[in-house]
């Protein structure tokens, strides 16, 4: 059978989706060679894929070298830190790869310099989109939106710093960047996008290179999770995701709303915060750095999230109501509009946040029964879009279609 590159960034978010999607092109019989962070082996390898990887840190250092910081979330900015992370994938995985042949690539839709990498080995690519979706056209005008948060000198660096790496990518890798699109959203012939048509904005005006196969929902074996404690007919989990820095207050701002209610509370605070700096906890509250959130969602009755794509999604898979609290990102508040425009959940910024009102909304999403129903809803959207499965059918139609026999 073929054998395929996956190319990836390192962050829970990203990786995810592929795992479903991995396992069962090797099922079938495909090898796939699965480049990422070395800290992302051990979720890898269980997939019975090859990993091989490339120097976290030199990654993160060299997306955040610019004098426009990507973490401002300067779009700009953000194009200039992925291209200069050229430097630390591309070398490394020549290096690693020396001899070795692939018959098709699946990238990443943001991380590990995938459209470059495609181009430079001259492979059938295939886009893996683990956030919404965007087209040409609609990401030049989003961008444009994004640009006018920021003064016209720092936008005016930004660009200049993105038309240098250009240069440099251009020149060093032999390839071609036409424009920040490429850089943001990595573009291929075939793009997985784990949604369905009815959650993505405007789904219905992507042509059929898009296939919207839902979210690509594997479990992970994490062992049994104890809910013994926990009273599962009022649990409210609340996470912000893996990748969002410190957050004691807004933590903090959850003991208040809910100390004295009648909710248990499952709380996920991330590896970056230590359960010590929290202070005294809640005897209905539970805190963990980590816990397998496929299964807590299972009996959660809200989901207080931040509005990743994965998280959104798995809540909105299990049809958990959601309230939506987008931290510093460019997508989730994007993904946050949406379930409040389609009724799946209440949108709140964590700016002025009262107790109150997180409260309030809690109550709200649990005891208006259209939200649940318009979570069920999407629920069966995204089983009918058919999950890792589809996505590899989908991928099996795109080697057909390509005379790809192997
Ligand atoms: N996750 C988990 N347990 C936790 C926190 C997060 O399993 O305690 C997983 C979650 O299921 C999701 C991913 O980590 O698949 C987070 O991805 P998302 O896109 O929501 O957010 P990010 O971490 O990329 O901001």
């Amino acid at each position: 059978m073929a054998r395929v590159l996956l190319i990836n960034g390192g962050s829970e978010g990203h990786i995810n989706p592929t795992l479903g999607v991995v396992q069962e092109l090797i099922r079938r019989g495909e090898e796939v060679v699965y480049f990422t962070m070395e800290p992302f082996r051990d979720r890898v390898e269980p997939t019975g894929a090859d990993v091989i990887t490339y120097d976290a840190g030199k990654f993160i250092e060299a997306l955040s070298a610019g004098k426009v910081s990507p973490w401002s979330l300067n779009p700009w900015g953000q194009v200039a830190g992925l291209l200069r992370t050229a430097d630390i994938v591309i070398p490394s995985f020549l290096e690693q790869t020396k001899g070795k042949q692939f018959d098709y690539i699946i990238h990443d839709s943001k991380f590990g310099c995938g459209h470059l990498i495609a181009q430079t080995l001259d492979l059938p690519a295939i886009n893996s989109c683990t956030s919404f979706a965007f087209q040409r056209n609609n990401f030049d005008h989003f961008q444009d939106h994004l640009s006018r948060r920021f003064t016209e000198d720092m936008n005016e660096l930004a660009q200049q710093e993105f038309q240098q790496q250009v240069t440099h990518v251009q020149a060093k890798y032999n390839v071609r960047v036409e424009s920040t699109y490429e850089v943001f959203f990595n573009p291929a012939p075939l793009t997985l996008v784990y949604t369905s048509k009815h959650f993505q904005p405007d789904g219905e005006s992507f042509d059929e290179s898009y296939k919207f196969v839902g979210p690509s929902v594997a479990s992970r074996s994490h062992g049994q999770f104890d809910f013994s404690h926990v009273d599962l007919d009022n649990l409210i989990y609340i996470s912000l995701g893996t990748v969002a820095g410190q957050a004691i207050d807004f933590y903090k701002l959850c003991f208040e709303a809910f100390a004295t209610t009648k909710y248990t509370v499952i709380l996920s605070i991330g590896r970056q915060t230590q359960i010590e700096e929290l202070g005294d906890i809640p005897a209905n509250f539970a805190v963990y750095n980590y816990v397998p959130q496929l299964e807590v969602l299972q009996h959660a009755k809200v989901f207080i999230t931040h509005g990743g794509m994965n998280s959104t999604s798995e809540g909105l898979y299990y049809g958990v109501p959601l309230i939506v609290i987008p931290q510093q990102s460019i997508d989730q508040p994007v993904i946050a509009r949406r379930v409040a425009e389609i009724g799946a959940g209440i949108h709140l910024n964590q700016e002025d946040l009262m107790a109150g009102e997180l409260r309030e909304a809690t109550r709200q999403v649990l005891e208006d029964p259209s939200f649940k129903q318009v979570c069920m809803d999407v629920r069966d959207s995204f089983r009918e879009a058919g999950g890792y499965d589809r996505a590899v059918e989908e991928i099996f139609a795109f080697k057909q279609s390509l005379g790809i026999t192997k």
